[in-house]
C-alpha cells in the first residue's frame, strides 16, 4: 500500500506550478527591470541635455558680463584718471550713448559720492535724481573692493522694467569713495534668450547670483520670480561644499514641480545657471510606452498563468486517477494473490496473461511456467470442446459470463475436477472485449462427494445392487430405448420363498446375509453391461435384461435359481427342499408393438411371480403376454 501510494504520487504538479510561477515572475521581473532601465536612461539623457544647456548658458552669461565688465572697467579707469569735473562729465555724456550699441546693455549711469546722477545714456532729466539709497551704492560706499558688483534685479527708475545691475566703485586719487558707475542689463534679454531653448512645457532656465537671488528665469509670467531670494532653498545650503557643476534633483520652491536639473557656476562671476526639466515631462513618453508594454506583458503573464493553472489541475487530476488506479490494482492483486482459487487472465489469443500464485497448489505448475501458455492446456479431452465453445461465446460477446465444471490435469495427482467462473473484460477506453478473467476452483472433493451421493441415492445399502429408484429410472429408459430400437425387453421378478419364516427361525441378521448372498448371485448373472440387477423391495429383486427375448430371460432365471440351489443355504422351514429357494416371474415385452408403458411389463412379471408362488414356489413362470394393467392375465 505504501509502495503504491509512493508510486502513484509524483512531485510533477508541484514542479509544474513552480515552473509556471517562475516563468511569470521572470517575465514580470525582466520587464520591470527593463522598464526601470529605460526610465533611468531617459533621465540620464535628460541630465545630459540640461548639463549641456547649463554649460552653454553659463558661457553666454560669462560673455555678457565680461562685456559689461569691460565697459565698466574702461569708464572707471577714465573717471579715476580725469576726475569728475564738468568737462569730463560733459565728454562722458556725449560718449556714453556710443557704448549702448549692444542690445545687452540697457543703460549706463554715473553717480557721484553723494548718489547724484552725473551722466547717463537715458534720455531723462536727472538733475534732481539721487540713487544713494540703492543697495549697490551703499555696498560700494562702505566697501573698498574695486571689483564689479552684480546686484539684485531691480525695477528701473528710468524705464520701469526689470534690470540687473553691474556696478563698480570710483575712487579719488587718495583712495576715498568718489562715486559709482552702474550698468544695467534688461532681465528680458536673458529671458528671451533662454526661451529659445526647448526644456519642455514645465522646464525652466534660471540665472542666479551666488547669494541665491533670481536674476532671470524663462517661463516667468510677468516677472513674478525675478528678484526672489532663494538662499534658503536646499541648493544654496551647504553651497560652499557643493561642486561647481552637478546634476541636481529638486522640488521647485517656486512652482512645486519635481525637476531634474543641472547647475553650473561661472568660474569668473558670482553667477550660476540652473537648467531644469520637469521629471514628469521627461518621463511622460516613457510612461505611455511603458503602460502599453506592461499591458501586453501582463496579458501574456495572465495567459501563461491561466494555461499553467489548467495544466497543473490536469496533472493533479491525472495523478489522483493514477493513485486510485494503483490503489485498486494493489487491492485486486492482494485479492488475486491471496485467494485459494486460481485467478487467471486470458488474452484474446487464449494465452495466459496472468496466473495467481495459487496455481502451484491447485495444478502443480508455477505462474512462471504457465504464463504465455495456452489457457486450455491440460483440460480433459472430453471436456475440451465444451470449454472452448464457452470461451468463444464469451469472446464473441454472446455472453458476459460462463460457469462450468471440467477435468484438469494436475502435476502430481494426474487429474482433478475444477469449476471455472469466466467473465469477459473490456478495454477501459474503447469498451471492446479484450480478454477473459477466469476464477478456477478445485472441485475434486465436492465431485467425489457428489458422485458418492448419487451412487448412495441409487444403490441399495444392504446388497450393493441398484435400488428401487435406480431400477425405475433404468426401466423407463430401457423401455423407451427398446421402443425406439424395436427391441425386446425382459424382466425377472424374484421373491425369496418363506422368508418370513427364515427370519423368524434364523434371525434377521441371518436374513440379511441371505439377501446379500442372493444379491451377489444376481449381479453375477446380470452379465451384459446393459443388464441391471436391483433390489425391488424387502426380499424381492428384479433383473432387467435389455435386448433379451423370453428364452434368454428364462435361461437367466433358471441359472439364478440353479446358482442359489448350488449355494445350498439351509432353510429348515422351507419344505420340501429345506433350502433357501426363490420363485421367479419372467415377462418379455416388445415396447414398439404396444401402446402401454413399462408398468405393464412389471405387472406381467408380477403376475408370473404370483403364479410361481401359487404353483408350489422354487420355480420360474414366464408370463404369456405383456398386457395393459389391470387386465387379467392368461
Ligand atoms: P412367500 O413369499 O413364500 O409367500 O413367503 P414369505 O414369508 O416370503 O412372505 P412375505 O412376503 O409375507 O414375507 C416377506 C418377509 O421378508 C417379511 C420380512 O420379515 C422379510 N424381510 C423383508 N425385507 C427384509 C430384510 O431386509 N431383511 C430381512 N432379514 N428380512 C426381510
Ligand atoms: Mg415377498
Ligand atoms: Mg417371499
Amino acid at each position: 500500500m505504501i509502495a503504491g501510494r509512493e508510486l502513484g504520487k509524483t512531485r510533477l504538479p508541484l514542479w509544474a506550478a513552480g515552473f509556471v510561477v517562475l516563468i511569470c515572475a521572470a517575465i514580470l521581473g525582466l520587464s520591470g527591470w527593463r522598464e526601470w532601465e529605460t526610465r533611468n536612461t531617459e533621465l540620464k539623457n535628460a541630465e545630459i541635455d540640461v548639463a549641456n544647456l547649463a554649460q552653454s548658458l553659463v558661457q553666454h552669461a560669462d560673455d555678457t558680463f565680461e562685456l559689461v565688465d569691460t565697459v565698466l572697467i574702461g569708464l572707471v579707469h577714465r573717471l579715476e584718471l580725469d576726475g569728475t569735473g564738468p568737462d569730463t562729465i560733459a565728454k562722458l555724456q556725449a560718449y556714453l550713448p556710443t557704448r549702448k550699441s549692444s542690445d545687452r546693455i540697457r543703460g549706463i549711469f554715473v553717480y557721484d559720492e553723494t548718489g547724484r546722477w552725473l551722466a547717463t545714456t537715458e534720455p531723462v532729466d536727472f538733475s534732481k535724481l539721487n540713487n544713494s539709497d540703492r543697495g549697490y551704492f551703499q555696498r560700494h560706499l562702505h566697501s573698498p573692493d574695486p571689483g564689479t558688483l552684480i546686484g539684485r534685479p531691480v525695477k528701473s527708475r528710468a524705464g520701469g522694467q526689470w534690470i540687473i545691475t553691474a556696478s563698480r566703485r570710483i575712487n579719488h586719487p587718495d583712495g576715498s569713495f568718489a562715486g559709482v558707475v552702474l550698468l544695467t542689463i534688461d532681465v528680458d534679454y536673458f529671458v528671451k534668450f533662454y526661451e529659445r531653448f526647448d526644456v519642455g512645457p514645465n522646464g525652466s532656465v534660471s540665472l542666479l547670483n551666488n547669494d541665491g537671488i533670481m536674476l532671470a528665469r524663462s517661463r516667468d509670467d510677468g516677472g513674478v520670480f525675478i528678484g526672489r531670494d532663494l538662499s534658503n532653498a536646499p541648493l544654496f545650503r551647504e553651497w560652499e561644499s557643493r561642486p561647481a557643476a552637478a546634476v541636481y534633483y529638486f522640488k521647485s520652491p517656486l512652482d512645486s514641480v519635481q525637476r531634474l536639473s543641472y547647475y553650473q557656476r561661472s568660474s569668473r562671476y558670482p553667477l550660476m545657471v540652473l537648467a531644469s526639466k520637469s521629471q514628469d515631462d521627461v518621463l511622460a513618453p516613457w510612461r505611455r510606452a511603458t503602460a502599453v508594454r506592461l499591458t501586453v506583458v501582463l496579458g501574456l503573464v495572465l495567459l501563461i498563468a491561466v494555461i499553467g493553472f489548467y495544466l497543473v489541475r490536469q496533472l493533479l487530476q491525472r495523478q489522483r486517477t493514477a493513485q486510485a488506479l494503483v490503489a485498486n490494482e494493489a487491492h485486486f492483486r492482494l485479492l488475486a494473490e491471496h485467494s485459494s482459487d486460481m485467478v487467471t487472465r486470458i488474452g484474446l489469443d487464449n494465452r495466459l496473461l496472468y496466473v495467481s500464485p495459487s496455481c502451484v497448489r491447485m495444478i502443480g505448475w508455477s505462474p512462471d511456467e504457465l504464463l504465455g501458455t495456452s489457457a486450455v492446456a491440460g483440460i480433459h479431452a472430453e471436456d475440451m470442446e465444451r470449454v472452448e465453445q464457452a470461451i468463444v461465446a464469451l469472446k464473441n460477446g454472446e455472453a458476459e459470463e460462463a460457469r462450468f465444471v471440467y477435468r484438469q490435469r494436475q502435476r502430481e495427482k494426474g487429474e482433478i475436477w475444477v469449476e471455472a467462473a469466466l467473465h469477459v473484460t473490456r478495454a477501459s477506453d474503447s469498451g471492446e472485449i479484450d480478454g477473459v478473467v477466469a476464477v478456477v476452483r478445485d472441485m475434486t472433493e465436492q465431485k467425489d462427494l457428489q458422485d458418492k451421493l448419487i451412487s448412495l441415492a441409487l444403490t441399495d445399502g444392504l446388497t450393493g445392487l441398484a435400488n428401487r429408484r435406480a431400477f425405475d429410472e433404468r426401466l423407463a429408459d430401457e423401455w423407451a430405448r427398446a421402443r425406439r430400437d424395436g427391441a425386446q425387453l425382459s424382466l425377472l421378478l424374484i421373491d425369496v420363498d418363506h422368508f418370513k419364516a427364515f427370519n423368524d427361525h434364523y434371525g434377521h441378521l441371518a436374513g440379511d446375509g441371505c439377501l446379500r448372498a442372493l444379491g451377489r448371485i444376481l449381479s453375477t448373472h446380470a452379465r451384459r453391461p446393459a443388464d441391471l440387477a436391483a433390489r425391488y423391495g424387502g426380499e424381492e429383486f428384479a433383473v432387467l435384461l435389455p435386448n433379451t427375448g423370453a428364452d434368454g430371460c428364462a435361461e437367466v432365471g433358471e441359472e439364478i435359481r440353479g446358482a442359489l440351489r448350488d449355494l445350498a443355504m439351509l432353510h429348515a422351514q422351507s419344505l420340501p427342499s429345506r433350502l433357501v429357494t426363490v420363485s421367479l416371474g419372467a415377462a418379455t415385452g416388445f415396447p414398439s408393438q404396444t401402446t402401454t408403458d413399462c408398468s405393464a411389463l412389471v405387472a406381467a412379471a408380477d403376475r408370473a411371480l404370483y403364479a410361481a408362488k401359487d404353483s408350489g414356489r422354487d420355480r420360474l413362470v414366464i408370463s404369456g403376454q405383456v398386457v395393459a394393467w389391470p387386465a387379467k392375465s392368461a
